[in-house]
């Protein structure tokens, strides 16, 4: 009897032990590159930083998410970068993505205290409709709450889902997906502190699926006239705030120590004290390019007209031909003015073209 039986003992052993194929069509995780810049992220509580590899293996299962590449560029705070640097890394991207078709998008590691500064940087010159994702924490690798694990899985899911291209450079924290152009941080200390105000994120992380709700219009990576191969240097820019009785004496000081570019953070819709005013003028003269902002976190400074002397969009008091003004920083936020004011130098000086980039980047 027992010889009869044999095929169902076969069955019940290929049942037991059969191990399914590796299924062909199911779609192989997308490749991206994690390029590291050091930061609380990676910043060990007791001294010494974590390498690029020791960071990656702090996130459970990330190979789910993504076959992950990596590469460190540095390991050092955010505002010890270098603008050298800013334009080393710039172009370590381009040549990444240029030589590699297949890497679905990078992710990039920084200290979150200029981090919106980098974002919008690589936003401006990374030359690609493949994402690149800015990442961060608040909390040191080890301590209670470290939110660097979690906002390093998002980070890159965020970079390997198809839906993220042409959008630009992302910044991910807590979840929320920002458009790099808008992203500012809020609060020196909470965890919630990345966010795009107003405007609000351009989609969610959370949960595990990458969902879109906008798309950023002003112009960035693939469409972006800023070409680093043309760059040695990027041109000193340096930000002035307006307050109550300012003086110019820092405007000029500026100028007179080879500034090639100026953003004012003016209050309100732009004002500047009389002292200020008279030192634009001055700066302006000797052919600086003088950008006006607002201290305030939100909205815009608008262009006015070649000669006109209105007071829209808002009374600051100045009557004088809008020569004297400066450029209009439209809604870009001081440290956000900076960068495109540096890149913007870098290909001219001449001001329609100027104004012409802030309305459109
Ligand atoms: N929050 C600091 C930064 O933005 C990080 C400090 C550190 O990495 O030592 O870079």
């Amino acid at each position: 009897m027992w010889r009869r039986l044999w095929p169902v003992g076969l069955l019940v052993f290929v049942a037991l032990f059969w191990v399914p194929p590796p299924d062909a069509t199911a779609a192989a995780p997308p490749r991206v590159r994690l390029v590291t810049t050091g930061g609380t992220i990676s910043n060990l509580p007791g001294g010494g930083r974590l390498t690029a590899d020791e960071l990656v293996a702090l996130v459970p299962d990330l190979s789910d998410v993504a076959e992950v590449e990596t590469e460190e560029f540095a390991n050092i705070p955010s505002s010890a970068l270098t603008l050298d640097q800013w334009l080393r890394l710039a172009r370590r991207l381009n040549q990444a993505f240029a030589e590699d078709g297949q890497l679905a998008g990078i992710v990039v590691t920084s200290g979150t205290d200029t981090l919106e500064e980098l974002a919008y940087f690589l936003h401006l010159t990374v030359r690609t409709d493949r994402p690149v994702v800015v990442v961060g924490a608040m909390r040191r690798p080890g301590t209670l709450g470290y939110d660097g694990a979690v906002n390093l899985r998002n980070a890159f899911q965020v970079a390997g889902a198809p839906a993220s291209r042409g959008r630009g450079t992302l910044v991910v924290f807590n979840g929320d997906i920002n458009s790099a152009r808008d992203v500012t941080k809020t609060d020196a200390n909470n965890l919630y502190t990345f966010e795009s105000r107003r405007y609000g994120i351009l989609g969610s992380a959370a949960g595990g699926r990458v969902i879109y709700y906008r798309r950023p219009e002003h112009r960035h990576s693939a469409n972006t006239e800023f070409d680093l191969t043309r760059v040695r240097r990027l041109p000193r820019v340096d930000i002035l705030m307006s307050y109550q009785g300012a003086s110019g004496d820092l405007v000029r000081a500026a100028t007179d120590l080879g500034a090639d570019g100026l953003v004012i953070a003016g209050a309100g819709a732009g004002g500047v004290s009389a002292s200020q005013r008279d030192a634009m003028a001055y700066a302006l003269e000797r052919g600086v390019a003088v950008v006006m902002a607002t201290r305030t976190g939100r909205g815009r400074i608008a262009p006015r007209s070649p000669g006109s002397t209105d007071q829209e969009p808002a009374d600051d008091g100045d009557t004088r031909p809008s020569e004297y003004r400066g450029i209009s920083g439209e809604d870009l936020a001081p440290v956000k003015a900076r960068v495109l004011l540096m890149l913007a130098l870098s290909t001219t000086s001449d001001r329609d073209e100027l104004q012409r980039m802030f309305t459109e980047y």
